[in-house]
Formats: C-alpha cells, sequence, structure tokens
C-alpha cells in the first residue's frame, strides 16, 4: 500500500489525483489532505478519504468540525509538517505558486518520494530543492506531462547520452495571433485551454506561455541539462508530451491521450506501472495528424524572457516567478491587458536585477519583494492606460 499525502487536494491536478486514488483502493491509501481555503470542498473529501490529517493553509478560515479519524489543523507550520510526516511514502504537491517551495524543501528533507505538480517550487528554489533531496535522501518524480514523457523516454539511457530535450506546447488559446490582436483579449478567453483543464493560473500561463519558460526551468533542474540543450515547439495536439534526442540522433517521444490522470499515476508508482482501465488510450488515426510549429517570441515574449531568467540564475528565476504570479492575478481582475503582462513583467526584473541565492530565506525575500515591485509596477501601467483612455 502506497501512502500519498496531496498538498492542493482542492485544486485541479489534486481533484485528478484523488480521482485516480480513488479507482485503486488496494494500491493507494491517503494520510494527509491540504488545501488553502476551502474548508467545505476539504471536509467532503475527508469524509471521502479519511485521511489522519487535514490542513487548511489559512488560519482565518474555521476548521470543520473534526472526527475520530481525521485530525484537523491549519497555518503554515500544519502544512509542513503534513510534507514531512513520517506516516506516508509519496507526497503529491499540487499547490499553486510559490507557496509550494517550502512544502517541497519539507518533503524532500524528510526523504519522501515528492511527486510535483508545483513547478513554481523548482523555479523559484531550483538549487535548493535540489540540495534539500540530497540532505534527505527525498526524491522527484514530476507530474508535468512534458518531464513525466522525458523521464519515460529516459528510463534505461545514461543522462549522458542525451543532445536535446524538446518540450511541447500546445500554443494556448491564442495560438496564431500577433501581439496587436491580444489587446482586447479578455481572461474569460484565456481561460478557454484548447486541450487541457487546469486551475486558472496554469491556464493563463500556457496562454502567455509562461508556463512552457517555467518548465524549461523545471527540466534544467530536474535532469541538469543545460539551457542550450532546451527547447519547446508548439504542438497543438498535445499528444507528444515531449521528445529526448540522444547523442546518435536517434529521437524518443511518449504520446498519450491529453490527461494529467496519467503522468499522476505515473508519478505515483514509478518505476512500475498500474493497468487503470479508465484512462483513455490514445488512438494514432483519430489524433492525425500531430503537427508542429515554433514559438512565436514577438506574440508570447513571455517564454523568451522566462529562459532569459533561468540562464541568469541567481535569484533572476524566483523574480520572474513571483512578477508572473503578480502579472496573471492583475490581468485576471482586468487591471492590465494580456500583453501588459510581460512588460510588467520585465519591468520588475529590471527593477530588482540579479542577486546570489545562499538560503530559503534568500528566496521568500526576493520572492515578497519582487511581488510588491510587480504590483506597484501593474498599478502604475493600469493607470496609465485609464490616463490615455480619458
Ligand atoms: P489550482 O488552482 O486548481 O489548485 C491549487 C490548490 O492549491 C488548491 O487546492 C488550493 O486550495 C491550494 N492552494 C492555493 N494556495 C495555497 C496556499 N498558499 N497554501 C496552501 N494551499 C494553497 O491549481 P492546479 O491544480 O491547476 O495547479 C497546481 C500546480 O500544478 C501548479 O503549480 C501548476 O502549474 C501545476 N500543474 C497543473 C496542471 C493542471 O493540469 N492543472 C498540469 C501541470 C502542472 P483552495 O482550493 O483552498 O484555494
Amino acid at each position: 500500500m502506497i501512502r500519498v499525502a496531496i498538498l492542493g487536494s482542492t485544486g485541479s491536478i489534486g481533484q485528478s489525483a484523488l480521482e485516480v486514488i480513488r479507482r485503486h483502493p488496494d494500491q493507494f491509501q491517503v494520510t494527509a489532505l491540504v488545501a488553502g481555503r476551502s474548508g467545505d470542498a476539504l471536509a467532503a473529501q475527508v469524509a471521502s478519504f479519511k485521511p489522519r490529517l487535514a490542513v487548511l493553509a489559512d488560519e482565518r478560515v474555521p476548521l470543520p468540525v473534526g472526527d475520530k479519524v481525521t485530525n484537523w489543523a491549519s497555518g503554515r507550520g500544519a502544512v509542513l509538517a503534513a510534507a514531512a510526516d513520517s506516516e506516508t511514502d509519496v507526497v503529491l504537491n499540487a499547490l499553486v505558486g510559490a507557496a509550494g517551495l517550502e512544502p517541497t524543501l519539507a518533503a524532500l528533507e524528510a526523504g519522501h518520494r515528492l511527486a510535483l505538480a508545483n513547478k513554481e517550487s523548482l523555479v523559484a528554489g531550483g538549487e535548493l530543492v535540489l540540495s534539500a533531496a540530497e540532505r534527505g535522501s527525498g526524491e522527484i518524480i514530476p507530474i508535468d506531462s512534458e518531464h513525466s514523457a522525458i523521464l519515460q523516454c529516459m528510463q534505461g539511457h545514461d543522462p549522458s547520452d542525451v543532445q536535446r530535450l524538446v518540450l511541447t506546447a500546445s500554443g494556448g488559446p491564442f495560438r496564431g495571433r500577433d501581439r496587436e490582436a491580444l489587446w482586447d483579449v479578455r481572461p474569460e478567453d484565456a481561460l478557454k485551454h484548447p486541450t487541457w483543464k487546469m486551475g486558472s493560473k496554469i491556464t493563463i500561463d500556457s496562454a502567455t506561455l509562461a508556463n512552457k519558460a517555467l518548465e524549461i526551468i523545471e527540466a534544467h533542474f530536474l535532469y541538469g541539462i543545460a539551457y542550450e540543450r532546451l527547447d519547446a515547439i508548439v504542438h497543438p495536439q498535445s499528444v507528444i508530451h515531449s521528445l529526448v534526442e540522444f547523442v546518435d540522433g536517434s529521437v524518443l517521444a511518449q504520446l498519450g491521450f491529453p490527461t494529467m490522470e496519467l503522468p499522476i499515476l505515473y508519478a505515483l508508482t514509478y518505476p512500475n506501472r498500474i493497468e487503470d482501465v479508465a484512462l483513455q488510450t490514445y488512438d494514432p488515426i483519430r489524433s492525425s495528424p500531430l503537427t508542429f510549429e515554433p514559438i512565436d517570441d514577438a506574440a508570447f515574449p513571455l517564454f523568451e524572457i522566462g529562459v532569459l531568467a533561468g540562464r541568469a540564475s541567481g535569484c533572476a528565476p524566483a523574480v520572474y516567478n513571483a512578477a508572473n504570479e503578480i502579472a496573471v492575478q492583475a490581468f485576471l481582475e482586468s487591471t492590465i491587458r494580456f500583453p501588459e503582462m510581460a512588460d510588467l513583467v520585465s519591468g520588475t526584473i529590471d527593477r530588482i536585477g540579479n542577486s546570489a541565492v545562499t538560503g530559503v530565506e534568500d528566496v521568500l525575500e526576493i520572492d515578497r519583494s519582487a511581488r510588491l515591485v510587480a504590483t506597484e509596477v501593474a498599478h502604475r501601467l493600469g493607470k496609465a492606460r485609464v490616463g490615455v483612455a480619458q
């Protein structure tokens, strides 16, 4: 029996993980469920899965009444305790944003397998995450479909034989539009992803292609591959999840119907596989043709800005990540327009500059400062636009 703690259980990935677990009661047992502030949704999951621990990160939300099986707790300390709980084998981190960093570190330091959906952890604190894994003997198994694909293609191969990793991107709902045509898109348009159903933050990241930059940085840390050997291409059908090119020119790809349940199941059972008849299989004829395009950097500059931040290393990826989180929120609240998200992120990176990161406190401090600066830039952009309109 694999004992699983799910951080972010009320979100899109968290709910998919629980669906997978529900179908395999003989394989998995839920030990802890953690949500941000959705007490009612968490209480319903607790009634169904009966974990030992249930945690709400937000202390201001009243805790539902407990029962004999489940201990309820709230606050940041309780989230970290759930991530480090010794009666757990796998911690599935499906929190959203840099809030996932400390739980990632706690799970790895406790020696757990970390099934990682929260890519922002690796972007904001890549080096720290790798050293936490080494210190605590924890291991990271990615849930992102692209990184799961790479992991699957690399099985049985020497990592030094890898020449290049190519991540695929759906291109999002605005694929094919130029920058001018993106000024008038509304949050509700950006939230309509063509191939994946996901939480709102990653859906906007997919529309701007910031998500692909976050994933390039994630791949750099997960697989130790230099940035010049990491590429991304647009593949609108989302069937090929990534390509691994080896030194002899041979290329392996992993294909599958676009559902997150498959990489979630693989992260839980890795390196083994178990049968799951509920998962839709890939049909080559129905999915035909499979097509590929380059990323349009002029229309979607957040991709290149993010990759440059990754290459710059130091605190630059954490600043990019924090500024991007504020940009997404400002766009969703209609404070700024779609193309202004890139202006906000690059303006924040310019104002903060780069510096070395030596510990988690540095990352948390940089994250806080970048959010403050980004919020100011968002207000300035919003005000300038109102001024122009008058
Ligand atoms: P959602 O927004 O759907 O869910 C986020 C979850 O995190 C919710 O349970 C939420 O709780 C909880 N949460 C939010 N903030 C905090 C906090 N400060 N402390 C504790 N809990 C918090 O996100 P997704 O499931 O879409 O994405 C989760 C992660 O997985 C992201 O990093 C994303 O990039 C990555 N990912 C997602 C994919 C997808 O298909 N959705 C695909 C690949 C990667 P509450 O409901 O109470 O607010």
